[in-house]
């Protein structure tokens, strides 16, 4: 095999192995952004839960001020029941007597239903609360451990970084360059063998007379499909 080809091969090792450095990091970051996502959005519900009790706190209250003033109008009815003279008059306050009687009933009822849901909803609150102060412990704990490896991982991609540049700094520019490219345009994958004629990057078979020139193995050309550089190296010796 020619020496730019297993340069380049070395380099695409190295190359492939910072993608999976890389993937592993945000993998692992991504993971505790979720959970930290998680956890906001539990705290959003417990707001949420806060305001609605705040919503019928308020209803209530209004509710209250109402039923004191039907009390206080059914009590002025009731002192007047003692003045009036004739039967009409006495039947029309009754009938008002009656009524805010009702509407302090009907009050009530809708108070009782408030302070019910009110409960439920104190009682979800803690529960929730529970939930996101367990959540907010494993967050705290999983944050310093994900650091930890994430700074074992880098020290990891430090080292093949420099060993990366080294293999670059082989590999004669203008090759480097198409390189570069075809990795970013190619999923990562620029150089690759050719194996029964078919190219290892883009599946799809090339020129008989390309691929005899492969076979000599001391030349490298590029995909006609996918244009990336392809070599030939017998299964055997394939790492
Ligand atoms: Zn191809």
């Amino acid at each position: 095999m020619n020496e730019v080809i297993s340069q380049l091969i070395s380099l695409q090792k190295i190359d492939l192995h910072l993608d999976t450095i890389d993937n592993e990091i945000k993998q692992k970051q991504d993971a505790l952004d979720q959970q930290s996502a998680m956890l906001t959005q539990r705290e959003s519900d417990i707001d949420d839960l806060h305001e609605q009790i705040n919503t019928l706190e308020k209803e209530r209250r209004t509710l209250d001020l109402e039923m004191s003033e039907d009390l206080a109008h059914v009590k002025s009815r009731q002192s007047k029941m003692m003045q009036v003279q004739t039967g009409r008059e006495q039947t029309a306050l009754l009938k008002e007597i009656e009524d805010g009687k009702r509407s302090i009933k009907e009050k009530e009822e809708k108070i009782v239903a408030i302070m019910e849901e009110v409960e439920s909803l104190t009682a979800q609150i803690t529960r929730q609360q529970e939930l996101l102060q367990e959540e907010a412990k494993s967050l705290t704990a999983e944050t310093a451990k994900t650091k930890e490896t994430i700074e074992t991982i880098a020290k990891t991609k430090q080292g093949q970084s420099s060993k990366r540049q080294k293999h670059a700094s082989e590999v004669e520019g203008k090759l480097l360059n198409k390189y570069n490219i075809l990795r970013e345009r190619r999923k990562g994958l620029a150089v690759v063998n050719v194996l029964g004629g078919v190219c290892q990057g883009c599946f799809m078979s090339i020129p008989p007379q390309q691929y005899n020139i492969l076979l000599r193995g001391d030349r490298h050309l590029d995909c006609p499909v996918c244009q990336r550089i392809i070599y030939y190296q017998a299964p055997e010796n394939q790492e």
